[in-house]
């Protein structure tokens, strides 16, 4: 049991899940189940200051709606609980008072005024990085009794050996090595009792026996800091896994600036959980061939640490619309049915009724058109109601001084079926040329135009028998009013 695989996902609650922090979530949980082990989460709640109200609720409603289930954590429990270290202070206590018993921690009394002078006097000195100076180490066990009876403000730091090589293994980048020197004596609790992420983090990992810490490359500089944890501890550290950036397509880092991040957009803008999971497995991994359309269970069993990339991954939009068209084609007729008659239920068009078979007829026509639902609504919006407008360029170019009559033959025609079906449709148009002696152009075209406003879309023997005869009939009627002169 013990050396099972378990992976954790570990946000802080400080916003809403974002792509990068999705993708963390998926690569664990797909390391976790296809090795056959578990998937923890775990809220990483100690900065007080930075928590924000409704993200736990919004990290824990998006894995779920990505599919992402997790065995262990908030709401579900389990054998290593508690899972959000706000409930777990009293460990972090006793774990720091380890590290100050055996020489591998120190309280820091200096004052903010100290530590900014320190600073600015490391940067004039041209530092190739500011550090703490260790200056409370030499604090005599009296010195430290006294301060703290006092109840002078003070933190707990990590004393870093600046001789000490930290080396481990990335199963992403090979070996990474660090030496002491470039390692500040990081803070371990903060002066509100509160621990830092660093103290937090591996005392979590270690009590909560997690195997592989999969992350993004932003953690990375933390982990030689983690690994001397570790050691100070007597503990075996994880295997660690650092997971590449996102980038813009111009390989800027990806940022909120640039445009949305958090999942919660993607999910507002009608993007399938699907292919967003599908698309985030994507952003570092491939299985080694072209392959790019997967489900999650196909991508449980293809998914491996090997085959993550160590330079960044660019977020191309087009390649996720393009799988989200992917991903909707591969719908059932009734899952598309639901779907549409949702986007329909939250539309202009929600106190119209319409049959299954009118709207499966439209998704049948609409489908391979549409990268999204609600697309159907707004490139079919002539299934729904009339045209009020007629493109300009489209009369322009196809409304001639003959088709308002060609249009009227085209209306008695099909006014002859009781019951038209598209053959109909279609046996009338020909007719309706033959006997105006024009081509069929000549009545495909302002008749496209008469019962949609617009210039493409499906075929329009498709869109004549799905609106029907009458609709037709009165479009044509009007479109004729209405361009007379
Ligand atoms: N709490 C960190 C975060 O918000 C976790 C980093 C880690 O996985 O170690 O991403």
């Amino acid at each position: 049991m013990s050396d099972k695989v378990r992976v954790r996902y570990a946000p802080s609650p400080t916003g809403y899940i974002h792509i990068g922090n999705l993708r963390t979530a998926l690569y664990n949980y797909l390391f976790a189940r296809h090795s056959g082990g578990k998937f923890i989460l775990r809220i990483e709640d100690t900065d007080q200051a930075r928590k924000v109200e409704g993200a736990v609720g919004n990290i824990i409603s998006t894995l779920d709606w990505a599919g992402l289930d997790y065995d262990e954590g908030p709401v579900k429990g389990g054998e290593c609980g508690p899972y959000y270290q706000s409930e777990r202070l009293g460990i972090y206590k006793e774990h720091t008072d380890i590290l100050l018993n055996n020489k591998k921690a120190y309280y820091c009394f200096c004052t903010s005024e100290r530590l900014t002078a320190l600073r600015e006097e490391q940067q004039r000195q041209k530092a190739a990085q500011t550090k703490y100076d260790k200056h409370c180490l030499s604090l005599s066990e009296d010195e430290i009794a006294k301060k703290l009876s006092e109840g002078i403000p003070h933190v707990i730091r990590l004393n870093v050996d600046p001789c000490a090589k930290i080396k481990f293994q990335d199963e992403i980048r090979g070996e990474v090595e660090f030496t002491g020197e470039v390692i500040d004596d990081q803070v371990l609790v903060k002066s509100d009792n509160y621990p830092t992420y660093h103290l937090a983090n591996v005392v979590d990992d270690h009590l909560m026996k997690i195997t592989h810490v999969i992350r993004g490359e932003e953690w990375l500089p933390s982990t030689p800091k983690h690994v001397l944890l570790y050691e100070s501890f007597g503990w075996k550290p994880p295997v660690f896994a650092h997971l590449p950036l996102l980038l813009n397509p111009d390989r800027s880092k990806l940022s909120k600036r640039q445009g949305d991040v958090a999942v919660e957009d993607y999910k507002k803008k009608g993007y399938l959980r699907e292919a967003l999971v599908n698309f985030i497995a994507l952003l570092g991994w491939t299985a080694g061939d072209d392959r790019e359309f997967y489900y999650l269970d196909e991508l449980i069993t293809s998914f491996s640490l090997d085959r993550v990339n160590k330079s960044g991954a660019v977020f191309d939009i087009l390649k996720l619309n393009w799988l989200n068209a992917e991903h909707l084609r591969k719908k059932t007729d009734s899952e598309l049915l639901g779907m549409l008659r949702l986007e329909l239920s939250e539309s202009k068009y929600s106190s119209l009724e319409f049959s299954d078979e009118f709207l499966l007829n439209v998704i049948t026509a609409m489908i391979p058109r549409v990268s999204f639902i609600k697309e159907i609504l707004e490139k079919g919006f002539y299934f729904f109601e009339e045209p009020a407008l007629y493109d300009e360029a489209v009369i322009k170019k196809r409304w001639k001084s003959d088709s308002s009559a060609i249009l009227c033959k085209y209306a008695e025609k099909i006014n002859q079926y009781s019951s038209p079906q598209k053959e109909d449709f279609e046996t009338a148009l020909s007719e309706t040329a033959a006997e105006m002696n024009v081509g069929n152009g000549d009545v495909i075209h302002p008749l496209r135009l008469a019962v949609s406003g617009v210039g493409g879309g499906p075929g329009i023997f498709d869109i004549v028998y799905i609106i029907g005869k009458e609709k037709t009939i009165n479009r044509i009627n009007r479109i004729s009013e209405k361009l007379k002169s």
